[in-house]
């Protein structure tokens, strides 16, 4: 079975892909982050520039970095 196609620049070791969808991990706990690998930067939640995707758990305790 042919892997879906990963979005061009994207790194794999980033991404985990569930039910043929990918989602970028937590650059913190490396856990899914629930934000689709396709979605457009300006309309994530939980994703802190210069820092990359966190996850909703990660964004709670990083209040700081916002
Ligand atoms: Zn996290």
């Amino acid at each position: 079975m042919e892997p879906q196609a990963l979005p061009e620049g994207v790194n794999p070791e980033f991404v985990v892909l569930v039910n043929g969808i990918y989602y970028d991990l937590c650059v913190i706990c490396n856990n899914n982050s629930g934000v689709r690998t396709y979605c457009p930067v300006d309309q994530r939640k939980h994703y802190v520039e210069g820092c990359g995707q966190l996850c909703p758990d990660c964004q709670d305790r990083a209040d700081f970095i916002t």
